[in-house]
């Protein structure tokens, strides 16, 4: 993994651009350089793509776009940029944020009409820092399903996607051009192709053990629950030829990832009346006062476990639309009771313990005032039997960090110049979530894959078009 500098290499075959990684963010680049004329070639090292992109839950933000407008909802890249600053406490950087803000709502606009990738807002998902809905999901509401339907655009679209290939090695020149990339096949041997351009869309570090150690050594030791692909190749190179980093410490973590089934426990649960407590059965924080940095206080508890506790018309209503709650339904993991004595026995919790919870909240919201923890209660529905919990865990999910780009998704150096012709998107590039874990929006992963995967397609394609050919 790293920087040939064998300026003497004559390619074979050059490709006008190139794209490393086959998730969102890969697959978009590859749409939006083919809409620019230009032919491209995807590699991707797994047999069958994925990616994180896969295990998300395909959510993803975006300001003002089209669907907004069909329901009569006012946003704008002001109040996108405004949201960000304040979720990050004004630590992202301002120009990537507004470049995101304004490119966000086009990109799933020109994704639904141009490619056949239909987005559509979401209401479920509200609040958590953004202060209008902003959430876009395929119609199965999945990662999965997002992921095929971006690969079938890029069938259409005649993108050729090379799989079981990693790119191992970038050939560079003097001043970081980078001429040609080396192809890694599963059997070992190697293949060189020269490039115009390369995007890189391979993801963070998070799957990366010395790398998670030295940037979020507070997560060190904690579950991984992203793709295992995500070794920081993009990162590596990045440095190798001077690049910037930045926010390396941060990251999208989660606070309710079903234990042992490891299934994202839908957040609406909580949103809408459901509480958590500890293997002691106490509560221990604000349940949506930050759904990235649950993580935190959750792994702090005994044992790093928590019950997610709501009830059965709360279950019902969730099943309805998540895809989540039916597998967790499937796999026995949702413990349901007709009181709160029997769900503390079902869930080896202390007699008592829920009971008194549950009151707890029942007076503050009787009082229309915040709980010890801040949270308010007041016009959500009582919790009513039968009663429902489920056992979670927290777990880092996706790095932030990566390099810095410009808004044309453009790698820069320290100094604010652009690599030649270097492109970097999706969990490659150094997001807007600022330096910490509380920084991450929710659907600001596939934003940053999608609208600077669009972003940097393109600028490819225009920049490998002004090479000589
Ligand atoms: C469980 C989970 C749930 C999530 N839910 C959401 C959500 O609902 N909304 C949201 O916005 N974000 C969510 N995220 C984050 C989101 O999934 C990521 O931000 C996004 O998928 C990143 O897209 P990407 O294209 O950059 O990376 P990926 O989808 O990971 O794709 C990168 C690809 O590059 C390939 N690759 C890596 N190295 C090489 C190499 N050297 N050569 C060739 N190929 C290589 C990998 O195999 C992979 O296929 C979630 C993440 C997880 C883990």
């Amino acid at each position: 993994m790293g920087i040939l500098r064998d300026s003497q290499l004559a390619f074979e075959h050059v490709v006008p651009v190139a794209v490393v990684g086959a998730g969102a963010c890969g697959l978009t680049a590859a749409l939006a350089a083919r809409d620019a004329g230009a032919e491209v070639l995807v590699l991707e090292r797994d047999k069958h793509p994925a990616g994180s992109t896969a295990m998300s839950l395909g959510a993803m933000c975006a300001a003002a776009s089209a669907e907004h407008r069909r329901h009569g909802i006012e946003d704008s890249a002001e109040r996108f940029v405004a949201d960000v600053m304040a979720k990050t406490q004004g630590r992202a950087d301002p120009r990537l944020a507004r470049a995101i803000a304004e490119q966000s709502g086009p990109a799933v606009d020109w994704l639904t009409e141009n490619h056949d990738v239909p987005l559509r807002l979401d209401f479920k998902w509200t609040s958590l820092g953004h202060s209008v809905p902003r959430l876009h999901l395929p119609p199965g509401r999945n990662g999965e399903e997002l992921l095929s339907l971006l690969g079938r655009a890029c069938e259409r679209a005649e993108v050729a996607v090379m799989t079981e290939a990693r790119v191992r090695d970038l050939h560079a020149g003097p001043d970081g051009r980078i001429r040609g990339i080396r192809i890694e096949r599963p059997d070992g041997h190697t293949e060189d192709l020269g490039v115009d351009t390369l995007v890189l869309a391979c993801c963070g570090f998070g799957g990366h053990r010395d790398m998670v150690a030295q940037h979020i050594p507070d997560m060190a030791n904690s579950r991984y629950f992203g793709h295992e692909g995500n070794q920081g190749d993009a990162i590596h190179w990045g440095q190798a030829l001077g690049a910037q980093l930045a926010d390396m410490s941060a990251y999208q973590g989660l606070g309710t990832l079903a234990d042992p089934q490891q299934v994202i426990v839908p957040h609406p649960l909580l949103l809408e009346g459901g509480f958590m407590v500890n293997l002691r059965g106490e509560r221990f924080t604000h349940e949506n006062a930050n759904i990235s940095g649950m993580c935190v206080p959750v792994l702090a508890q005994p044992e790093g476990l928590a019950w997610v506790v709501f009830d059965g018309r709360r279950n019902t209503a969730c099943l309805a639309h998540s895809v989540e709650q039916r597998q967790l339904a499937e796999l026995g993991a949702i413990k349901q009771a007709a009181s709160w004595d029997e769900l503390e026995q079902r869930c080896n919790l202390p007699r008592g313990s829920l009971e008194r919870e549950n009151s707890h909240i029942d007076a503050a919201r009787r009082a229309g005032q915040v709980d010890a923890f801040g949270r308010r209660f007041d016009g959500l529905e009582p919790l009513q039997p039968p009663y429902c919990a489920l056992r979670v865990t927290g777990a880092l999910f996706h790095t932030q960090g990566g390099l810095v780009v410009d808004g044309q998704a453009r790698v820069l150096r320290p100094d604010g110049s652009a690599l030649p012709n270097l492109f970097a998107g999706g969990g490659a590039a150094r997001s807007i979530s600022g330096p910490m874990v509380t920084g991450y929006l929710p659907g600001v992963g596939l934003c940053m894959a999608i609208t600077l995967g669009r972003l940097a397609g393109d600028a490819a394609a225009k920049s490998s078009q002004r090479q000589p050919s």
